[in-house]
């Protein structure tokens, strides 16, 4: 399956739920799913059929597969890296995927989205310990820095991305230094500290059938 090139506020309005996807217009009015909060589509208004349990699990899947901007078969190797771990399956999946440094650099507020912060990563303008790292889905460790490298810290998109986050938003299990543009993936987050509003368990429970 290719890449998805369609408007991402489609997949939103899909989901019914905002994903996060586009950043900064995702926290204004124009926001698609704040002013048509149905999926897309002719049907769309219309469409109420009922949904089974598979259908259910089904859309979970997509929803955090979305949100993190995976490829199913990605996806799926997270989720099958995930199975070989002890604790809950769920659980070591969202942890996982929370790792990533395309995530991390979004969490922190590099970037105003996972894409712009994959966009980011590939063009070579983060080094993580130090060393220049341009792989969006290198796995971060406890005690990792992430710095904005010297020659791009003029950047426009960085600096508008950093101003809207305040500092009281930071996640548990990270820090940042503004001024240094430098920030730290402190160590593994919690389940219960990471704000994804998805039900994990349905992916376990759909990918075990
Ligand atoms: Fe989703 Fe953002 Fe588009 Fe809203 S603006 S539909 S949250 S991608």
């Amino acid at each position: 399956m290719g890449r998805y090139i369609d408007s991402v506020c489609r997949l939103c309005r899909r989901e019914r739920q905002k994903l996060f996807l586009k950043g900064t217009k995702c926290f204004t009015e124009k926001c698609p799913v704040e002013r048509r909060a149905y999926p897309p589509g002719q049907h769309g208004q219309g469409r109420r059929q009922k949904v089974s349990e598979y259908g259910v699990q089904l859309r979970e899947k997509q929803k955090i597969r979305r949100m993190y901007g995976l490829m199913e078969e990605q996806f799926r190797n997270y989720f099958e890296k995930a199975l070989r771990q002890s604790g809950r399956t769920g659980e070591t999946l969202v942890k996982m995927l929370e790792r990533r440094l395309d995530n991390t650099v979004y969490r922190m507020g590099f970037a105003p989205s996972r894409a712009a912060g994959r966009q980011l990563i590939t063009h070579g303008h983060l080094m993580v310990n130090s060393k220049v790292v341009n792989i969006p889905s290198f796995l971060l460790n406890a005690g990792d820095v992430i710095q904005i490298r010297d020659k791009s810290k003029k950047m426009e998109m960085i600096h508008s991305s950093m101003k809207r986050m305040k500092d009281s938003a930071m996640l548990p299990w990270l820090s940042l230094d503004k001024a240094a543009m430098t920030g730290t993936f402190l160590n593994i987050p919690e389940r219960a500290d990471i704000p994804l509003n998805a039900n994990e368990q349905l992916v376990v429970e759909l990918y075990s059938k």
